[in-house]
Order: structure tokens, then sequence, then C-alpha cells
């Protein structure tokens, strides 16, 4: 059996190395290392791809996420509500902006925000929410969308793990994750679903005035060469990852096959145990499964995790700390009864090796070994 990895990008590059190496090497022979042309011709088949007005390529997912909140206009004390059971990047930026992060509790079944609790959390000063579409599949946007429409507030999609995922909106017609809100934003990280060599993010909106605004702040606030009309960033994609974007962009659908395959098989493996509950796929959303998570009931969910990393079977916590409960994002007004969901997730959830080179017969042997240890 090969040597099993919570993510083999090796195992991947493998299948695409020769046009990798050459689309690199052109980028090295142009020398066009910034803005070459390889940024362009992505962003636009980005655009195509996600069926949005405009992309704009940026340094990486926590950057998108800033740029989008500058971009909106949002001022010092406006509040921002997002998910207590996220990656530290989207609260992150909402409090290095001065603005203030409202984090609300997720929904124990498809761990994203939860609706009623988005709508408790809402008070005059909010002016934004940003659902995370956390593992792979959407929040429930039609309900946030009404929400903000009732409120007059900005929707901002973290779209970092869930590029490719279909919205299903009720009356039968879908949009892609990231396109929904007012503005969505993604992370080109390794690992993540579409992943570059390096570092990456990009910022998608169907608003001709934001994309505008956002276009100047990635670069220096410049909408004039050397003229800088507001505060902005260097944020940029160089032009060798776009180069590997470009070429993997096409093959983002069949990736996200290959992991809801691998899901499927999973979940069928584990239905024999009434202690582990497999991930569910909402009625709303395809699941792109960025992460395979499972909760486990009656069962030590560290000595599992211990149990698998003694069996060389890579596996991970996320996340093992709400957001409510880190130091740098404590607020007098959370109340730990407002977060019972996020509380329990933290002690439940274990996610197990997912990724586009899983073969049955390790999946077989990570199914065996969990299967054992919880009986
Ligand atoms: C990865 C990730 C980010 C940040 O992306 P980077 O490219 O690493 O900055 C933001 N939000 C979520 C939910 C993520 O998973």
């Amino acid at each position: 059996m090969k040597k099993i990895q919570m993510v083999d990008l090796q195992g991947q590059y493998k299948k695409i190395q020769p046009q990798v190496d050459k689309a690199i090497l052109n980028v090295i022979e142009s020398a066009a290392f910034i803005n070459g042309p390889e940024v362009k011709q992505f962003q636009s088949d980005l655009e195509t791809y996600l069926n949005v007005k405009h992309v704009i390529p940026c340094a990486n997912g926590t950057d998108a996420l800033q740029i989008a909140m500058m971009g909106l206009g949002l001022e010092q004390g406006d509040e921002v509500i997002t998910a207590d059971f996220t990656f530290a990047a989207t609260v992150e930026v909402i409090a290095l902006l001065k603005l203030t992060p409202v984090l609300v509790d997720v929904e124990a079944d498809t761990f994203n925000m939860d609706i009623d609790a988005l709508k408790k959390a809402i008070t005059p000063k909010t002016k934004a929410i940003v659902p995370v579409h956390l593992f792979g599949q959407c929040a429930n946007m039609e309900a946030v969308l009404e929400i903000a429409k009732a409120n007059n507030l900005f929707v901002i999609e973290d779209t970092a793990q869930a590029i490719g995922a279909d919205y299903i909106f009720k009356d039968g017609t879908s949009k892609k994750a990231g396109t929904i809100g007012n503005v969505g934003t993604t992370s080109f990280f390794p690992s993540k679903n579409l992943g570059c060599y390096g570092d990456g993010g990009a910022i998608f909106t169907n608003d001709d005035a934001l994309a505008h605004i956002i276009r100047g702040i990635v670069n220096h606030g410049m909408y004039k060469r050397y003229y800088h009309d507001v505060v902005g960033v260097n944020s940029r994609l160089d032009s060798m990852q776009a180069a590997v974007l470009k070429l993997k962009l096409p093959l983002l659908d069949s990736y996200c096959d290959t992991r809801r395959k691998a899901a499927e098989y999973y979940n069928d493996k584990f239905s024999v145990s009434n202690k582990i509950t497999t991930p569910i796929t909402s009625s709303f959303s395809s699941h792109v499964f960025h992460q395979y998570t499972l909760q486990v009931t009656g069962v030590d969910r560290n000595a599992l995790h211990q149990h698998l990393l003694d069996n060389n079977i890579p596996n991970a916590i996320y996340y093992p700390v709400p957001l409510h409960s880190q130091k740098a994002y404590a607020d007098k007004r959370y109340k730990e009864e407002n977060f019972t969901v996020t509380n329990t997730l933290i002690e439940t959830v274990i996610s197990l090796p997912m990724h586009t080179e899983l073969d049955i017969e390790q999946q077989n042997f990570i199914i065996e070994t969990i299967l054992d240890f919880v009986r």
C-alpha cells in the first residue's frame, strides 16, 4: 500500500508533470514573473468557469477577504457576523480592519452558519455577513440573502474551501459558490481543492463598481499610475501560480468528482456504526469535500486521533478551539450557551485523508482501523 497522506500533492503533480513543468519553464524564460499573460488568462478562464463578471486575483485567501471588506467601505465599529467554527483567517481580517467581529454558532449537521443564530446576532450596527462554505459545501445562502436584504447588509462569501461547489436555489437554478453574495473570496493554497504551488487567492463579484474599486485596492490604491486615490495594499497572484492554476482549472470538476466518490465510499462503509456520523450533503448545495469530517459519539475522539496516527493514518481536528474562545477574539458579549454546537463539535469531529489520489486499498485500511477502534 502507498503511504497514506492527508493530501497527496505529489501524486497529483505526477499526473500532470510535463504540462506543469513546461508552463513554469515558460514563465521563467519569459521573465514576466509579475502580471504576465498567464494571470490575465487564468482570470478570464475562472470568470467563465464561475459564470461571474469579475475575478480579481490576489496573493492569498486571507488578503482576498480583507480586500473584499475594504472594497465594500466597511468602517471602524461596523459589526460583521461570521461563523464561530471556521479557520481564523475569516475573523482575523475583520478585527484587523478594526471592524467588530460577531461570531455565531453553526448547525450540527452541515457545520455551516446557523440561520437562527445569525438572525439573533443582528443589531443596528451590523453591516455585513460572512458565510463560510465550510469543508466544501455552501451555507444556506437563500436564507442569508433574505436576511441581508431585509437588514440592508453586505454578503461576503468565504469560498476558500468550496470552489467548484454549486448552490441550488429553490426554483432549481444554480450558481457557483462565491458568486451569490455581493462578493466572494477564495484561496489557492496548495491543499485547497484548486491549489497552486505556493500562495494565491481571488475575489469574485458581479458588481462592476465594486470590481473597479477592488482592482485599485490590490494595486496600492492606484487607478492611474502613481495616483493613489485610496489606501490600498500590494496583493498579487504571480505568473507562475497563475500558469499552474490555468492548467489545473479544467481538472477541477473531475477533482471534485473524485473526492465525492471517495466520500461516498467512506459514508457507505461507516454506516454500519452508530457511533459515527458521516457528513451530510444539503439539498441546496453540492459538496466538493475539501474535508471529509466525521463526528463520533461514545468514542474517545482524542484516543482515536492518536490510534490512527500510530497506524500511520494522518488525520486532523478541524477545528480544536472555537474562535469565540480564542484569546485574540474574546468578547464579553459572548455567552457559552449561544455556542453549544461549536462547543460540542470541537470535541467530536475528526477529518480523514481526503484527496484526489486516495485509492480503495488505502480507504479500506483507514475504514477498518476506525471501525476496529470504535467497536
Ligand atoms: C484557507 C482558508 C482561508 C485563507 O486562505 P489563505 O490562502 O491561506 O490565506 C480563509 N478562509 C478559510 C475558510 C480557509 O479555509
